[in-house]
């Protein structure tokens, strides 16, 4: 125990990947820890589910990452549990599937000369006649790759992800997935390799084309995480919702556990708080609570939310990719992940195959509200009209479904955010961290650093979490390509 760390105790919300992360880097610290996760299970959106002996992910989790300490952690959790998989992913649009990252004749076929002679025109007036703003992710897309490139390969898609038309996405959020690329770029590399809407070679090559994954899931990394705190001398509390935090305005005193088998509530005091909740219902639960126009903020913060809908089917081998983006808009699924592709050990008998499809929808709108049964013939029609499969074959299915998948950054999030950010700053004990922690559009990795760095805060060191991810350049080769969804 360090001279930091004596006297510390530290409550942590939330049992993902930051959560845990925090809780584990504090127990090697032999820091009093005690964490409060709301589900059944550990690992947030990074979790595993299962049914009936297959195991399934919320998207699909790749391991990747450029930051040593996060490569370091991974390791010493799960060594040899990871298996290393190659990528395999195909873009369905227009009834055709175009090899993703793109391969030059793939592409030329799949486009037709007429169609790629427009792609070259449009982006060469784009070059003559660019925005002069941009402002938006239309507006900053279309000037790298001229508007009939766009319409292909970002619109379709990223709409269906982010819900909203890509002229009111801020183009902060472009400029953090696909700094640096270009049309040009692009078409080098289709020619002289694979075209992923980037450069970059070495270990950004590598990480493109294989990925770790844990064999049973990422809920498997999680499930370790929480192990090592539990016998490490903390605690991870599930089924326990934090209903409130009471603070004096400059420090927080305590967060009130609701069990939510009973109901039973009990008032947890310490001397760090570290938060991965949303932080737009953190600024709800703080009591007493913060100023009318912090409130506002918080309401004002948007989110996009996820359904998957697994379905099981009585075919050994279906397709070979590990998931495959649907731009089409004739059908709501996005993405199709093949979970026996990620890891043979995710379907509970090898002649069948297990698909999770995976609609973008609002909680409260009309695929959200839709009865599981009806999700799944959704499923199964929609993947017969794209030839995936015969509904006929599918024999099982399940539906999950994932509130706050996607901070969204849209015009008006960065006023909001800053004031929320002003307003937590003041307490001197409350960090947040993670995805929804900070309203950032953070992988498992940059969340995970978040909580390395709030860690080393509370032991007195002064590490600015809000600024974390701003420049990954692997990561935008990787995502781009998909119009902007997280890949995975
Ligand atoms: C479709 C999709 C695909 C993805 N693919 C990848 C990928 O391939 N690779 C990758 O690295 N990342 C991927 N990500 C991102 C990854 O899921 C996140 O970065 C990661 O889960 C964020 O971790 P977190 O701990 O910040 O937040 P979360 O995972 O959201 O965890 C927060 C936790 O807090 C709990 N909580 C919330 N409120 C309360 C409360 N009041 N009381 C107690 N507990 C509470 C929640 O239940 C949750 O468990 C993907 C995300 C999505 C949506």
């Amino acid at each position: 125990m360090t001279a930091d760390s004596n006297n510390k105790k530290v409550v942590i919300i939330g049992a993902g990947p930051a959560g845990l992360t925090a809780a584990v880097e504090l127990c090697r610290r032999s820091v009093p820890t005690l964490v409060a996760e709301k589900d059944k299970l550990v690992g947030g959106i990074a979790r595993t589910e299962q049914y009936k002996g297959y195991y399934f992910d919320i998207g699909g989790h790749r391991f990747f990452t450029k930051i040593g300490e996060v490569e370091v952690f991974w390791r010493e959790m799960l060594g040899t549990e990871f298996i290393t998989r190659p990528r395999i992913s195909r873009i369905y649009y227009k009834g055709r599937f175009f090899d993703y990252p793109l391969k030059a004749m793939n592409a030329l076929r799949n486009l037709g000369v007429f169609t790629s002679s427009a792609v070259v025109m449009s982006y060469i007036y784009s070059t003559m006649f660019p925005h002069k703003k941009e402002d938006t992710f239309e507006e900053w897309v279309t000037n790298r790759f001229g508007n009939k490139l766009y319409l292909i390969f970002f619109k379709t898609y990223t709409e269906k992800v982010w819900g909203i038309p890509c002229s009111e996405i801020r183009a902060e959020w472009a400029a953090q997935r696909i700094k640096g690329l270009s049309l040009p770029i692009a078409v080098r590399n289709a020619i002289f390799g694979k075209f992923r809407f980037g450069g970059g070679g070495g270990v950004v090559k590598t990480l493109i084309e294989e990925f770790q994954y844990p064999r049973l899931g990422p809920g498997m990394m999680w499930n370790a995480c929480r192990d090592y705190v539990n016998k490490g001398g903390g605690s991870v509390e599930l089924e326990t919702d934090v209903v409130e935090i009471r603070h004096d305005g400059r420090r927080v005193r305590s967060a009130v556990f609701e069990n939510l088998q009973n109901h039973a509530r009990t008032e947890q005091t310490g001397t760090d708080f570290i938060s991965s909740m949303p932080v737009a219902e953190l600024i709800h639960k703080l009591r007493p609570a913060p100023p009318a126009e912090v409130l506002r903020a918080a309401s004002g913060l948007a989110y996009r939310d996820f359904i998957t809908v697994v379905l099981i089917i009585r075919k050994e081998n279906l397709f070979h990719d590990n998931w495959i983006y649907i731009h089409s808009p004739g059908v709501k699924v996005g993405r199709v992940q093949n979970f026996k592709n990620w890891s043979i050990e995710m379907v509970a008998d090898p002649k069948t195959t297990s698909l999770g499809l995976e609609y973008f929808c609002n909680e409260g709108d009309g695929v959200w509200g839709m009865p599981d049964a009806d999700l799944i013939e959704l499923g199964k029609r929609e993947m017969e009209q794209i030839g995936l499969l015969r509904a006929a074959d599918v024999f099982d299915g399940t539906v999950v479904r994932q509130k706050k998948a996607y901070p969204i950054y849209n015009s008006t999030y960065g006023g909001y955010l800053n004031t929320l950010q002003s307003y937590l700053l003041q307490f001197e004990n409350l960090q947040t961290i993670g995805r929804n922690g900070l309203h950032k559009y953070n992988n498992q990795d940059h969340s995970m650093l978040t909580a390395m760095l709030a860690v080393r805060n509370v032991l007195g060191e002064k590490h600015d979490v809000w600024n974390v991810n701003t420049e990954r350049s692997y990561h935008e080769e990787i995502r781009v390509s998909k119009g902007g969804a997280e890949k995975a």
